[in-house]
């Protein structure tokens, strides 16, 4: 946020009550209470998971750890200049309207100090305060109970029967690291999610295309492609009974992501419970469905953070009512939250406040003027998640930092078939860096595109140019943007046209299952496939160089 503003000739200050940077990155072993511990590694690779206008320092391995995550974001604040525009150890603690602007009160070391700014920006992050459902018979169990938040690493449970409450990121982070130390590991969900390893076959898991991304038609295909392009892994899945219901599925497509813990429960390693745990007893729990008992030493709640309606610092505004697209105040757009309210799914997360500071920071010199349907956007219970891919691509539009798609919709589409890396978000537009297009390029290499269409992304095209009226079309025809046969399959498509709108990005609670039956298949290229030899065929093509990765990632429709 700092640069952004910075970069847009604004004057930001900024307040953080920790001693240092680094956010949730910050590790410190005592008087742990939130974020990550020891062992965290980066689910997404380290080309999604960065800003735009920093790539990081090259070589190490795809995913990083808290070290290099707090390297990087040091490396930023050092290239940037930006350790003179924070204030550490101090809170803010009261945020009020003052006219048109905004009264803002802080404190530190008992000093309280009140200043008016012409605008705010919530950057508080979102895992602070632990969350943990209020268990009957908790109180009467006599062993420890902790909560993610304040795990450091496995040591505390050292020769301890663990039980691990949550299947989200961290429930199965120290159900894993667990193994190192106790002597059981017990691991209770309500009900199991998709788990994906951290590479899927040659990439990482997070080199999904907005393109590829679009052509999938039902989510459920998703377990298909696993079967087929990781057998040795879908086995395992199988034999560990975590695979998720279809239908569950479909209703919300996000996909976790963990390297071992779907091997360490079908090895009995980890011993996962999916069912509700009933009540806590002295000695442990009971599970409802099961009636099973279960003696344990230590709990851990892995239940995620309490992100509620209220900010304390911020009286009688609520997060939900009062934030258009949970991003702008919509009375008075110079306050702003940067924390995305929804899960990002399929790419990294640093994107979305990166996006929110060049959108506000653009909005606060008056060379954005926000529009009355985006004022009115309200995130309701249906907004599942964001697919991050697609929010980067309606961000990137919205502030024309990509190709116009109705004039120059070859180099839109061209950037549509790459992951989402951030340079894209560099290469025109308001502070663009003339970098951008060499490291983008670097990175095109990693990803190997080998530029050929499959069936089902030329689809998306069709549905995509579906959008434009005849006269777009015909002129981007007359230009050669497209050709021919892409003006006649916009006709085709014309009841099924892909619109980015700011409603695109999202996964919306009970859309997702309807959309699967009335969806043609797209996004199963190999669904006519059941045997290995084809994928001996396309490795053997690999060794050959007859297919790059790229080509073999689309052949797989990863
Ligand atoms: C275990 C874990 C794994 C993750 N894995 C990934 C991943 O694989 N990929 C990915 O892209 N993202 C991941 N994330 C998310 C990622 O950490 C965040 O997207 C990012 O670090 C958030 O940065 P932030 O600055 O918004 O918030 P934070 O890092 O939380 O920083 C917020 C800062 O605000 C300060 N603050 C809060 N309230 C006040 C106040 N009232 N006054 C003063 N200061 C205040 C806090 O002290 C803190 O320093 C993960 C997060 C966790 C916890």
């Amino acid at each position: 946020m700092a640069k952004s503003l910075l970069e847009e000739g604004h004057r930001p200050e900024v307040f953080d009550r920790q001693p240092d940077l680094g956010g949730v990155w910050l590790l410190r072993s005592e008087s742990k209470q939130a974020g990550a511990y020891k062992k965290v590694r980066f689910q997404t690779s380290k080309y999604t998971s960065v800003f735009s206008d920093f790539s990081g320092p090259s070589g190490g391995g795809h995913f990083y750890g808290v070290s290099d995550m707090h390297r990087y974001l040091s490396a930023y604040a050092e290239h940037f200049n930006l350790s003179p525009h924070i204030r550490y150890r101090t809170e803010v603690t009261k945020i009020v309207a003052c006219a048109d602007r905004w009264k803002v009160t802080v404190a530190r070391d008992g000093e309280i100090r009140t200043d008016i700014y012409d605008g705010v920006a919530l950057c508080q992050g979102l895992f602070w305060k632990p969350w943990q459902p209020d268990f009957a018979g908790l109180s009467s169990f006599q062993g420890q109970v902790m909560h993610s938040g304040s795990y450091f690493d496995e040591e505390c449970l050292r020769g301890k029967r663990v039980l691990v409450v949550g299947n989200g990121i961290s429930g199965m982070d120290i159900a894993e690291d667990a193994t190192k130390s106790a002597s059981k590991v017990y691991w209770a969900m309500r009900r199991p999610k998709l788990i994906m390893p951290r590479m899927a076959g040659f990439v990482p898991n997070d080199f999904q295309s907005p393109a590829s991304l679009l052509a999938d038609g039902d989510p459920a295909q998703m377990l298909e492609r696993i079967r087929h392009s990781m057998p040795d892994y879908y086995r395992q899945y199988r034999k560990s009974g975590l695979l998720p219901n279809l239908d569950e599925f479909r209703e919300q497509p996000v996909v976790q992501i963990n390297d071992g813990i779907v091997q360490m429960v079908a090895n009995g390693q980890v011993e996962a419970i999916i069912d509700e745990i009933d009540e806590f007893q002295p000695q442990g729990c009971r599970f409802k469905h099961s009636q099973r008992n279960l003696d344990v030493d230590i709990v851990i709640f892995c239940t995620g953070y309490a992100n509620g309606e209220y900010l304390d610092s911020l009286p009688g505004v609520s997060m939900q009512d009062d934030f258009a697209m949970g991003i702008f105040h919509r009375d008075n757009p110079s306050l702003v939250s940067t924390s995305c309210p929804l899960g990002i799914a399929y790419s990294g997360t640093f994107f979305f406040p990166e996006m929110v500071a060049r959108w506000y920071a653009r909005v606060m010199s008056g060379s954005y003027r926000l529009q009355d349907n985006e004022l009115n956007y309200h995130l309701d219970r249906r907004h599942g998640a964001v697919m991050g891919p697609i929010a980067s691509l309606v961000f990137g539009l919205k502030l024309g930092l990509l190709p116009d798609p109705k004039r120059e919709f070859k180099a839109f589409w061209q950037l549509l078939n790459l992951p989402s890396f951030p340079q894209i978000y560099r290469l025109r537009g308001e502070h663009s860096d003339p970098d951008a297009a060499n490291r983008l390029e670097e990175l095109r290499k990693l990803s190997l595109t080998n530029g050929k269409q499959t069936a089902a992304l030329e689809v998306v095209k069709h549905r995509i140019l579906a959008g434009f009226d005849d006269v777009v079309l015909r002129d981007l025809l007359r230009r050669g943007e497209i050709e021919e046969r892409d003006y006649q399959g916009a006709g085709r498509y014309a009841t099924r046209a892909i619109v980015f709108d700011w409603q695109s990005q999202y996964i919306m609670r009970g859309d997702a299952a309807a959309r699967s039956e009335t969806t043609p298949a797209y996004g199963a290229p190999h669904n006519h496939v059941d045997d290995e030899d084809y994928y001996r065929k396309l490795l053997g093509q690999l060794k050959t160089g007859e297919l790059d990765n790229q080509g073999l990632l689309k052949a797989l429709a990863i």
